[in-house]
């Protein structure tokens, strides 16, 4: 099942319980998984299956425990099990798990949210990241009536056959899909160009007139590994948008609630005209969101013309534990989170450094990555020019000794407020020899 890694580095199939789950997952799924980078794809070996998580600690069918750098891709900010999010998922249960009606939980969570973010004018809760941005281009479309969707390459935005385009590097070239599936005349819409390039963002304005519905855009990427946008970046892409009558769409399903209290927006202050979220507001549940400008949302049904629903959407259990966990999240939450994020970056540049390894540290809030290189990364081509070999090396490394990394190096790295001194330790204790690791590892 599980590939070997290109470097041909050893690691360790001691994970026994793990190897038998995924042989039986492999029967009944494609992959073995349901969601693609869970199955070790990248780096080779056994994906781990957890059994339970709490604090900072992942368990294993094995029953080792992990200090857990994924955060469920970003949602666990407070740590797994979180008492006070336990507990409102609890008393939710009990009073029933879904409705199809109206419920005065996913308002609470609508005016948190909107308390929080002052673009943010109203919300429509959905259930996936995914669905949130699928919807908002879909909305986008309709309120301007026109059909053109200028996206960047490697920025991710859930599996929407539309946004599912990266193309090649090629200014303002068409998208040609990224996969079997998606037709031409899905992706034939979608103006795929590089990250962090306003000039080719003025040239595809330029090149189409009247044409481009939106532009979306992470609000600061991290599903390339984390490339944060350069200053004045975001802001140009406003301004590119108001100047020709587009919508500006700022992805923040990742950074929405977890890189600052009012999320990227938070930190760059930049209006979007429509947002998306998912991941940290769902509080370990499937709940997302979009929303912003009132008189765009205005057009969205039953309000207005443009279709949207969900039978679970605004599900009472899920968007209990999303007030729960939001409502937990204030300075002091993210202070902590910051703090220990910063605590492993040095923690990491140092090990790395002391074995010579080049590599660039990359950070947007406390969301970070490593990329084994010595150029600034600036966008996917950047990317994809560091020493993967290196980062599969470095990560059985750190698994072997009780650290659970992001199965890729094109992933960013989370932290919680329950990682405290031990957890950190933990770490600490294990990146000397992952360094090493990494210094030793060669190109298959
Ligand atoms: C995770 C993610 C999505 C997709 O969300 P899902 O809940 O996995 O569908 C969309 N955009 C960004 C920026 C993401 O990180």
């Amino acid at each position: 099942m599980s590939e070997a890694p290109s470097s041909g580095t050893p690691y360790p199939y001691d994970a026994p319980a793990s190897q038998a789950l995924f042989d039986r997952a492999a029967t009944v799924t494609p992959g073995g998984v349901n969601s693609p980078v869970r199955a070790f794809r990248a780096v080779g070996g056994t994906p781990r299956f957890m059994v339970s998580g709490t604090g900072p600690y992942l368990t294993d069918a094995d029953g080792r425990e992990y200090v857990d750098l994924v955060c469920s891709w970003g949602p666990m900010i407070l740590g797994h099990s979180h008492p006070d999010v336990i507990a409102a998922v609890q008393d939710a249960v009990s009073r029933g798990t879904s409705f199809g009606t109206p419920g005065e939980g996913e308002v609470a969570l609508a005016e948190e949210m909107v308390d929080r973010i002052e673009p943010l004018e109203q919300v429509r809760l959905v259930s996936s990241g995914t669905e949130a941005t699928m919807s908002a281009i879909r909305l986008a479309r309709g309120f301007t009536r026109r059909s053109k969707v200028i996206k960047f390459a490697g920025c991710y935005h859930g599996h929407v056959d539309s946004l599912l385009a990266a193309a090649g590097s090629g200014v303002a070239t068409f998208a040609l899909p990224d996969t079997p599936g998606v037709t031409g005349a899905q992706a034939g819409d979608t103006i795929v160009l590089p990250y962090n390039d306003l000039e080719a963002v003025q040239e595809a304005f330029h090149r189409y007139p009247g044409e481009i519905a939106c532009v979306i855009t992470e609000a600061s990427p991290g599903n390339m590994g984390v490339v944060p946008p350069l200053p004045g970046f975001n802001q140009g892409l406003k301004d590119a948008c108001r100047e020709n009558g587009a919508l500006y769409i700022s992805d923040e399903v990742m950074t929405g609630f977890r890189t600052s209290r009012a999320g990227w927006y938070g930190i760059d202050g930049v209006k979007p005209d429509l947002m998306t979220f998912g991941k940290v507001m769902g509080g370990g549940f499937p709940a997302a969101a979009f929303g912003g400008r009132a008189d765009v949302m205005a057009h969205l049904a039953p309000a207005g013309p443009v279709y949207q629903a969900g039978t679970l959407s605004g599900n009472p259990v899920a968007t209990a534990a999303g007030l729960a966990q939001l409502r937990l999240l204030d300075e002091a939450a993210y202070d902590t989170v910051n703090a220990v994020s910063a605590q492993i970056q040095s923690l990491l540049t140092e090990a790395l450094a002391k074995e010579g390894v080049a590599h660039r540290l990359q950070t947007a809030s406390n969301m970070f990555s490593v990329f084994f290189t010595d150029r600034d990364v600036r966008n996917y081509e950047d990317a994809k020019r560091q020493e993967s070999f290196r980062f599969t090396a470095f990560f059985h490394s750190m698994l072997a000794q009780g650290v659970y990394l992001p199965p890729s190096s094109f992933e960013s790295w989370f932290v919680s407020t329950a990682h405290d001194e031990r957890a950190v330790q933990r770490i600490a204790d294990a990146l000397p020899a992952a360094a090493r690791a990494a210094a030793e590892a060669t190109a298959a």
